[in-house]
């Protein structure tokens, strides 16, 4: 695979990665951004996209969502590049100072400085402990909603596994399908977890149980501890359920929606100066122990650090600025106002 060239290399599609872009941006530097989640916006998608954050300057009230799309306006005249499903594994540091960063799946990239806005670490899905169901990844094993292609469900058995928000009105939205024959609706819905507790909003548990007292949605207080397979096919789920029996559930697709997992992992082993798991930065330009790796947002650690949005963007001002001054030593560029610089006019497309 080609080795991608950039100036610098944002790991994190979090909120303050993604101001990130902007605050380069400004210094006409060019970012590409790698993430292990299949979309951007961070825990602010991922925990909370549909609650109110109420603490962001001049906006009283935005979800997690609305934020990220309006981040992801706000950068779009920077045409930054994403890699998204993408856990970066590996940096080294060349002898000509530049990094060779590699990711997991076989990305590798040359870039000259890297920013980590790696939040409380990659985000990774909370998998079944099922022996040989890692398989049938992207074929019958899902782990993102949104990644569920509609050849997947439609006329399907489907099994959703998970007690999160996101499970619950996944599965309710798959009943809704049914009940209204829709051309793609599953044959089947089923939704399992341990036990009959959930760890959902009232409202969309509230949702689930009426599905399920329609009989639209079928509940499976258990686990799953094996499978079958016809020939490379997934046909059913072997289950212990909450009586101490062992059911069989078949099914065509599995959509696990447990939650993700954030593991700090490969970034602990990057030779960086840590303090109690966090990065330690300069706060003058929010470099962190080795020249030309710099940190922003919740992954730092810093004397008063408060783990907040807004924080973050102030810390990605100061970071672009060290980012521009390790890339043309010197030149940290003069403070320009975005209201009356004509450069940053052009550069934004409003001159
Ligand atoms: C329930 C909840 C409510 C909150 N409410 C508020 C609020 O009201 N106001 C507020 O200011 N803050 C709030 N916060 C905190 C806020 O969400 C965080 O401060 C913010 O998300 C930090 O942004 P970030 O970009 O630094 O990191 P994150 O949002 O954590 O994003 C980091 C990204 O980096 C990716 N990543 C990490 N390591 C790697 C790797 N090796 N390879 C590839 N990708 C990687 C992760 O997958 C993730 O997407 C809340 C947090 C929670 C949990």
């Amino acid at each position: 695979m080609a080795t991608i060239q950039t100036d610098a290399l944002i790991v994190g599609a979090g909120p303050v990665g993604l101001f990130q872009v902007f605050e380069l941006g400004l210094r006409e530097i060019a970012a590409h951004v790698v993430d292990a989640l299949p979309l951007p916006g961070g825990q602010c998608v991922e925990l909370y996209g549909d609650k109110p954050i109420y603490d962001i300057p001049a906006l009283p009230a935005c979800t997690g969502h609305e934020l990220t799309e309006r981040l992801l306006a706000q950068i779009r005249p920077f045409s930054p590049q994403f890699h998204f499903e993408q856990v970066v594994s590996q940096v080294a540091r060349r002898d000509d100072g530049r990094f060779d960063v590699r990711t997991r799946a076989g990305l590798q990239f040359d870039c000259g400085a890297l920013v980590l806005a790696a939040g409380v670490g990659a985000f990774v899905p909370r998998t079944l402990k099922v022996a040989g169901l890692e398989a049938f990844e992207g074929r019958q094993l899902f782990h993102h909603a949104e990644r569920v292609p509609a050849a997947a469900l439609a006329g399907k058995r489907v099994l959703v596994s998970g007690a999160t928000d996101q499970a619950l009105a996944f599965a309710t939205r798959l009943c809704r399908q049914v009940a209204e024959g829709a051309a793609d609706a599953p044959a089947r819905v089923s939704l399992i977890h341990r036990r009959d507790v959930f760890d959902a909003a009232d409202e969309t548990v509230g949702d689930f149980r009426g599905a399920c007292a329609q009989g639209a949605l079928h509940f499976i207080a258990g686990q799953p501890t094996g499978l079958e397979t016809g020939g490379d096919t997934l046909t059913a789920l072997t289950v212990l359920d909450a009586s101490g029996a062992t059911v069989r559930e078949p099914v065509d697709t599995v959509v696990v929606l447990q939650g993700l997992s954030p593991k700090l992992g490969p970034l602990a082993d990057w030779g960086l100066a840590l303090e109690r798991r966090q990065v330690a930065v300069d706060l003058a330009r929010f470099q962190t122990s080795v020249p030309g790796i710099f940190a922003v947002g919740d992954v730092v650690a810093y004397p008063g650090k408060q783990r907040l949005i807004l924080s973050g963007f102030h810390e990605a001002t100061m970071a672009a600025a060290g980012v521009a001054g390790h890339l043309s030593p010197g030149d940290d560029g003069p403070l320009e106002y975005t209201t009356s610089s004509p450069r940053i006019h052009k550069l934004l497309g409003v001159s």
